[in-house]
């Protein structure tokens, strides 16, 4: 029973979801590793070092645990055999005919955003490790956008002030976000409508934008805001955005469009020449004339919509996203055998499809 890691076809996707070095720890587990030819190149990864991993390069897809980093496609999912268990970033709450597709192929699925935030799962966590990512590249689109200096210069020509930088939904890419600008020699100041994260963003050098709107929901992450809460904030934030240089938003409300924080007056109001990256454009964008996928100039300001930024830093995101999958295979397998526990919360969350499937499928030599 094997292992298989398929080569990514989705449109920039560069990122594999095994790396070497993970490969050869779960070799040290017993687990055979089958790669798909060319699986890693976009990540920098050349057939030769998974060989040298103790992988085998062969026919990933008829593997009996298919490990990937996109959702299948259609063509993908008629490669997949019934019975197959997949790990991915699989979409549940926002392609539910995917998942359905899923169910009906037969094939035992777990989706890696459906991992509970507890810290047991920490770990395993891809959201984060990719969030990370994402808030990192955010920053340095926005300075590679900008037309001034972030860091504040003083030279025998004039000195110039730092940037004011303000990011918008500080979970993990906002916090990195925030630290990332603050290392280029930004000003910080972080905004959210879960009230704890006030700490977390003074934590990293930033100040603290309080609009009085508390809207923490479950499982850590907020809720959608009433109508008059929506009001009250797009209002206060139309009037705080005029004074800075670049406004990094992540704000996104699980299963829910993004909610729209910046308005097209708040646009208007900026200084020609500001920056904003939306990173939510996935899910329609947090900013009012956002355009997903494409930068666009409005009232002089450039509003950038990237997609899939942690596909555009593919060697580390690979690496952290490998690991992830690693903790999740680990905690599936019992004596070289895939066995998921569907009373660990952690599995029974994460299973989108096929839960119903325990029978144990037997991975690695050990179990041969
Ligand atoms: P996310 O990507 O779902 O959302 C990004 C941020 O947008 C969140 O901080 C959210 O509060 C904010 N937001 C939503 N609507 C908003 C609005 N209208 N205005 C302003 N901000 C808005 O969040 P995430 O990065 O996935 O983090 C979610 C939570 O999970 C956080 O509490 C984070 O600390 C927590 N977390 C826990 C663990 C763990 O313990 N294992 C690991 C990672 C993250």
């Amino acid at each position: 029973c094997t292992v298989g890691v398929v080569r990514e076809s989705a449109d920039g996707e560069r990122r594999v979801a095994l790396v070497p070095k993970v490969v050869e720890k779960l070799r040290g587990r017993g687990v055979e590793v089958v790669v798909e030819a060319g699986a890693g190149l976009g990540a920098l990864i050349p057939d030769q070092a998974y060989l040298d991993a103790g992988a085998t390069i062969g026919d990933a897809w008829s593997a009996d645990v298919i490990v990937k980093v996109a959702a299948p496609d259609a063509g993908e999912l008629a490669r997949v055999a019934r019975g197959t268990t997949l790990i991915g970033f699989l979409n549940p709450r926002g392609n539910a005919d995917g998942i359905e597709a899923l169910r009906e192929a037969g094939i035992r699925a777990f989706a890696v955003e459906a991992i509970p935030r507890i810290s047991r799962a920490q770990v395993m966590d891809a959201l984060s490790s990719q969030a990370n990512v994402a808030g990192y590249k955010a920053v340095l689109v926005a300075a590679n956008e900008s037309t001034r200096f972030f860091p504040m210069l003083t030279t025998a020509a004039g000195t110039v002030k730092p940037a004011t930088v303000l990011v918008l939904g500080v979970g993990v890419a906002g916090l990195q976000a925030l630290a990332t600008a603050k290392r280029l020699g930004g000003r910080t100041t972080g905004y959210d409508v879960r009230p704890e994260v006030a700490d977390q963003v003074r934590s990293v050098g930033a100040q603290w934008l309080d609009l009085g709107i508390d809207a923490a929901g479950e499982g850590g992450y907020a809720r959608e805001l009433t109508e008059a809460e929506r009001a009250q904030q797009q209002q206060a934030l139309e009037d705080a955005i005029k004074g800075f240089d670049v406004v990094v938003t992540t704000a996104l409300v699980p299963g829910r469009p993004a909610p729209k924080l910046v308005t097209a007056a708040a646009v208007e109001g900026m200084r020609p020449g500001s920056v904003i990256v939306d990173l939510a454009g996935e899910t329609g964008g947090n900013c009012e004339l956002t355009e997903p996928g494409q930068t666009a100039v409005k009232h002089g300001v450039s509003i950038c919509s990237p997609l899939n930024l942690p596909a555009t830093m593919p060697e580390h995101a690979s690496e952290l996203y490998s690991r992830n999958v690693e903790a999740l295979l680990e905690l599936m397998l019992k004596d070289g055998v895939l066995a998921p526990d569907f009373d660990d919360e952690i599995i029974a969350a994460a299973c989108v499809a096929g839960a119903d499937r325990t029978d144990p499928v037997a991975v690695g030599a050990a179990a041969a």
